[in-house]
C-alpha cells in the first residue's frame, strides 16, 4: 500500500484504505450477530469505499469503476453457477460466507437502497441504525427496522427480494414510437427463470423504481413485480436516445435491441457514462459484421480521443484492441496484429495521452504489431514517469527484435526505482527479447541475494528464454521456483513456472506436479496450472 509519486500515476490504495476505515462503524461500532449476517460488515465497508471514491474522484468514477465493477463481479459469479441469497442461515462454513455476495453483492444492494430512499433518508437511516445499535451485535432486521422508523416506509419487499431471496432481473426491453399519437412506448419483460437446481429461496419477479432517460431527461417509473410492464411517455418527436435504468442503478442483465445508428448516437451523446459504455459493448458485437466495422471503428477512435471521461476513452481503446486483436484460444499464441492505418495513427497519438493507463494500453496494442518502425517511440517511452507505461513500452520494444532493443533494456535493469519497478520492466523485456547476451544478466540477477525476491524471480524469465542448453539454467530456475513455492510467494511461483515452460526442459513436469498438489482446491489456480502444463508439453515437442 505504500506507493511513490510515480506509482500513483497508475494506481492507489484509496479503496482499500477507505474500506478498512469504514469497518470502524460497520464491523466494530456495530458488528454482525452471526456469519449469515456478514454483509452488515462487508457490504457496508464495500459501499462506503464507493462513497469515498465519489467524494474524492467524482460521480463518473464512482458509477463506472465502483458501482458497475461491483455489479459485474456479482453477475460473473452468478453466471459461474455460484448462487445464494445475501442473507442466509445455510452455509457450509464461515469462510464460505466471505464471497462476492458478501462484498460487491450487498454493495450493489446498498446502492439500490440509497437510490430508492434518496441521499438524505439513506444517511438519516444509517445514523439511526448505528446509534440505536451502538456497541451491539446486529442482524439484518435491525437495519430494516431502523430504516422503517426513520422513513415511515415499509421495507419488507426490498429486503425480501434483494437480501433474503437470491437472483436479479433479466430485462428484455423494446421501444416503439407512435408518430400519430406522439407517444413512446417501452415494453419491459422480466425473463429470469427460477433455478430449479438451487434450494435457496428465489425472487420470481422484481419490483423497483427505474430511471428512464429520454433524450437525457430522466423519468422515474415504478416497475411492478410481474412478467411484463408497459410504460408510455409523451414525446413530440421520435426520441434519439432512450436509456433504461439511467446511471445503471439496478443489479441486472438487459437486452435492448437498437440499431447501429442509435448505438452510435448513444455512445456519443448519452450523459450517463454507464449508458455510453453499454452502447460501446453493443457496437463491439456489431463490428464483427464487415459492412459495419469501418464506421464503428471511426466512432470508437472519436470516443477514445474525445470523450469527457478518461475511463470511457480507455474503454474505447480496449474495444478497438478487442476488435483487432481478439484473445487467442487457449494454448494458441497471439498472432501478429495488423491495424488499419487510421487505427494505428490514433494509437500512436494515444501514446501521448495525459492519462498514464491510456498511454500504457496504447503501447500494448502497438506492440502487438511487432513492427520495428515504432522502435524509437518505444525507446523514448522508457523514460516515461509511469511505471505501467515503462512496462508496456519495454515489452513492445522486445517484440520488435530491433538492434537498439538490447542496450535500452539492459539500461533499465541498471536503473534503481521504487520496489525495483524499472529494473523488473527491463528484466521482463529481456526475457521477451530472447537475445542470448541476456543470459549473464539473468543468472547474475537471479542469484544476487541482496536483491528482492521479485527482482530475482523476474530474472528467471531471461534464464528460461535463452538458457536452453546451458547446464546451469534448469537447476537454478527450479531452485528459485521451489523457494517461492515454499514461501507461497505467488508472483515468484508464476515467474518460476513460466520460466520452466520457456526453457522447455522435460524435468519441469515435476514443478507442475507440485502445483497440482498445492492448489488442488483452487479452481482458478488449477486452470492456470493446466494451461502451463499444456504449454510445457507443446514447448518440449517443438524442435
Ligand atoms: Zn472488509
Amino acid at each position: 500500500m505504500i506507493h511513490d509519486e510515480r506509482e500513483l500515476l497508475d494506481t492507489d490504495s484509496e479503496s482499500l484504505q477507505s474500506h478498512e476505515l469504514a469497518h470502524q462503524w460497520f464491523g466494530d461500532y456495530v458488528t454482525c450477530r452471526d456469519w449469515g449476517q456478514i454483509w452488515l460488515n462487508e457490504s457496508f465497508a464495500t459501499y462506503m469505499q464507493t462513497m469515498w471514491t465519489e467524494k474524492l474522484k467524482g460521480h463518473d468514477e464512482f458509477l463506472y469503476v465502483d458501482i458497475r465493477g461491483n455489479q459485474n463481479t456479482v453477475l460473473d459469479t452468478w453466471k459461474q453457477g455460484n448462487r445464494r441469497p445475501i442473507v442466509t442461515k445455510y452455509y457450509a462454513n464461515k469462510d464460505a460466507m466471505f464471497d462476492n455476495y458478501a462484498y460487491p453483492g450487498g454493495g450493489s444492494v446498498l446502492h439500490m437502497l440509497r437510490k430508492h430512499l434518496g441521499d438524505q433518508q439513506f444517511s438519516a437511516s444509517l445514523k439511526h441504525y448505528l446509534t440505536t445499535n451502538a456497541h451491539q451485535p446486529v442482524s439484518t432486521e435491525d437495519l430494516r427496522i431502523a430504516i422503517e422508523e426513520t422513513t415511515g416506509q415499509s421495507m419488507d419487499w426490498f429486503f425480501d427480494e434483494w437480501l433474503y431471496k437470491m437472483g436479479h432481473p433479466v430485462f428484455e426491453v423494446k421501444q416503439n414510437y407512435d408518430d400519430v399519437a406522439k407517444k413512446l412506448t417501452l415494453n419491459v419483460k422480466q425473463t429470469q427463470k427460477l433455478d430449479l437446481n438451487n434450494e435457496f429461496p428465489q425472487t420470481e419477479f422484481f419490483q423497483t423504481y427505474v430511471d428512464v432517460a429520454i433524450d437525457n431527461k430522466v423519468n422515474r417509473v415504478w416497475l411492478e413485480p410481474k412478467a411484463e410492464n408497459v410504460f408510455t411517455f409523451d414525446s413530440a418527436t421520435k426520441p434519439k436516445l432512450v436509456n433504461f435504468d439511467y446511471e445503471g442503478t439496478l443489479l441486472k442483465e438487459m437486452t435492448f435491441e437498437k440499431s447501429t445508428d442509435e448505438l452510435l448516437y448513444q455512445m456519443a451523446n448519452d450523459k450517463d457514462p454507464i449508458g455510453r459504455r453499454w452502447a460501446m459493448g453493443e457496437l463491439e458485437k456489431k463490428a464483427a459484421t464487415a459492412s459495419e466495422k469501418g464506421r464503428i471503428v471511426d466512432a470508437l477512435i472519436t470516443s477514445a480521443e474525445k470523450d469527457t471521461f478518461w475511463r470511457i476513452r480507455r474503454a474505447a481503446l480496449s474495444v478497438i484492441a478487442n476488435i483487432y486483436s481478439p484473445d487467442p484460444s487457449p494454448g494458441q499464441e497471439r498472432p501478429v496484429v495488423r491495424l488499419d492505418a487510421n487505427v494505428e495513427a490514433a494509437t500512436v497519438r494515444l501514446t501521448k495521452d495525459a492519462q498514464a493507463p491510456i498511454r500504457a494500453d496504447a503501447y500494448e496494442l502497438l506492440g502487438e504489431t511487432r513492427d520495428a518502425k515504432h522502435t524509437a517511440l518505444y525507446v523514448a517511452a522508457l523514460d516515461d514517469r509511469s511505471y505501467g507505461v515503462i512496462d508496456q513500452a519495454a515489452s513492445a520494444l522486445a517484440t520488435t527484435k530491433d538492434v537498439r532493443a538490447y542496450d535500452a533494456l539492459v539500461k533499465l535493469t541498471n536503473t534503481p526505482s521504487w520496489k525495483g519497478r524499472i529494473q523488473i520492466a527491463g528484466l521482463r523485456g529481456l526475457g521477451e527479447l530472447g537475445d542470448k547476451r541476456g543470459l549473464d544478466v539473468g543468472l547474475k540477477t537471479a542469484t544476487d541475494t541482496k536483491l528482492s525476491m521479485n527482482l530475482r524471480t523476474a530474472a528467471l524469465g531471461i534464464v528460461g528464454a535463452v538458457g536452453k542448453g546451458d547446464p546451469r539454467a534448469y537447476p537454478l530456475i527450479f531452485e528459485k521456483f521451489k523457494a517461492a513455492y515454499d514461501a507461497s510467494n505467488i508472483q515468484g511461483i508464476v515467474d518460476g513456472i513460466q520460466a520452466i515452460v520457456k526453457l522447455a526442459d522435460p524435468r519441469g513436469q515435476a514443478a507442475i506436479d507440485m502445483l497440482k498438489v498445492k492448489f488442488k482446491d483452487n479452481t482458478g489456480a488449477m486452470q492456470f496450472v493446466a494451461t502451463q502444463e499444456a504449454a510445457l508439453k507443446a514447448a518440449i515437442g517443438k524442435p
